[in-house]
């Protein structure tokens, strides 16, 4: 590997917050200093020194088809030459609202967005006005973006960072918050008697991605349609990460549970900034210009970002019967790794959904010690135990192999250091 510029990442420093423009890019949990990116293409991210990594973050799970996947490039080009933002509705937004709601039809209507975090503040003001009631209930560790009264016992960049809740968020902001124990149905039906129907909703999702990779507890997510129905609360699920990640689907098809409210990212915007919710009709009427319920934004449905969520749902649809190999992709890739730690009598937890996978050592410093060994032979995990990493359908078995081969000497050199 030709030496990092670090003096990229000095600059940086001088003039971003910490270098980065979002905490969950700094690599303050490993220790080090983070890559600056010039380019990426397929199962590969490259650096100013013309370094390549094998990249398993993926921009945090938005990437699915992998780097500048040539439909994507070529939609997104010819898209570029007839404006990039009208202030109007325009014909690709339409097209890409109806193929969501074509594959997710428990949805009716959609609204887009520019991030998760804005999907989950319109669905979540939605879904209050809606039911005229103020409390929401969330779940320990989990994340639904920087949402103020949602920073609370969060997951992703709060949890890598040690932060239990945000300063600079007013104690009365978050006292509509409840939050309960993932997969504790006891605990939510107490919840539920003490305050019943003064719950507007319940977020979740539906499989944790931000505090390490947590399995969907399908039960668990049965009782709590059960317990939101019989007291007229909305049941909403996170898919920001999820949604078109295991299937093209959303995981709530998948699992066979139906929420009232959906909201999704990433993968939805091919890699530009978007978000989405979805309800029925009834719920979503209620929505400004049509309701009372106001969300508004300048640059929601631009016609570039969906184009380029419009090609890759397209690319996406062709290559539906594909998931399965990345699902068997990633059970080599962890099983591997479960297996190389096992024999050299290394704790660690590889925790895997689909082709989302997560790991966690024994100690925070064999964590460190192993992700900077990796990032020196070209492997770029997420850079924290928190994040989910991900594989796209750019992934190879050769990947896969020099992965392995990597970490095989890296869990060496923690077997012999610590
Ligand atoms: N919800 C979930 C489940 C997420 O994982 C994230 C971000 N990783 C968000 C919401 C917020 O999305 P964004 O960063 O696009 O605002």
């Amino acid at each position: 590997m030709a030496k990092r510029n670090l003096n990229l990442f000095k600059q940086a420093k001088k003039y971003l917050v910490g270098g980065v423009d979002s905490p969950a890019r700094g690599f303050s949990y490993v220790g080090s200093e983070p890559l600056v990116i010039k380019r990426a293409k397929g199962s590969r991210i490259f650096d100013y020194n013309g370094n390549s990594f094998i990249d398993y973050s993926l921009s945090f799970g938005a990437i699915i088809l992998g780097h500048s996947h040539p439909a994507v490039v070529a939609g997104v080009k010819k898209k570029i030459n007839t404006g990039f933002s009208f202030g109007a509705t325009n014909k690709t937004e339409i097209e890409l609202a109806r193929e969501i709601i074509q594959v997710i039809p428990f949805i009716k209507k959609i609204r887009f967005v520019n991030s998760g975090t804005e999907a989950v503040m319109g669905a979540l003001r939605l879904a209050r006005g809606y039911t005229k009631r103020d409390k929401i209930l969330k779940f320990q560790r989990s994340y639904h973006g920087h949402v103020d009264y949602l920073l609370v016992n969060a997951g992703s960049g709060l949890a890598t960072l040690g932060i239990p809740a945000s300063s600079g968020v007013p104690k009365d902001f978050i006292k509509h918050t409840l939050v309960a124990p993932y997969g504790d149905t006891d605990y939510v039906k107490n919840i539920f008697k003490k305050y019943g129907k003064e719950i507007a909703a319940v977020i979740v999702e539906p499989a944790g991605g931000n505090y390490g990779v947590i399995p969907p507890d399908t039960n668990f997510l049965k009782a709590l349609r059960r317990i939101t129905r019989e007291l007229g609360s909305l049941l909403v699920f996170d898919e920001v990460i999820t949604g078109f990640r295991f299937q093209y689907a959303s995981l709530a098809q998948v699992l066979g549970v139906t929420p009232d409210m959906i909201c999704l990212g990433k993968i939805i915007g091919g890699g530009l900034p978007i978000g989405a919710f979805g309800a029925k009709d009834k719920i979503m009427r209620h929505l400004a210009p049509m309701g009372d319920v106001y969300q508004a934004s300048t640059f929601a449905g631009g016609p570039v970002v969906m184009q380029s969520g419009l090609s890759t749902l397209k690319t996406l649809k062709k290559l539906k019967k594909d998931y399965k190999r990345l699902e068997k992709l990633t059970g080599i890739l962890t099983g591997s790794l479960k297996k190389e730690a096992l024999s050299r009598k290394i704790s660690l937890k590889v925790s895997c959904y689909g082709n989302m996978f997560s790991l966690k050592f024994e100690k925070k410093k064999q964590f460190s010690s192993f992700y900077k060994f990796m990032l020196k032979q070209g492997v770029y995990f997420a850079p924290s135990e928190f994040e989910a990493n991900f594989l796209s359908f750019a992934h190879t078995q050769k990947d896969i192999a020099k992965t392995m081969n990597a970490a095989c000497r890296g869990l060496d050199k923690i077997s012999v250091v610590h």
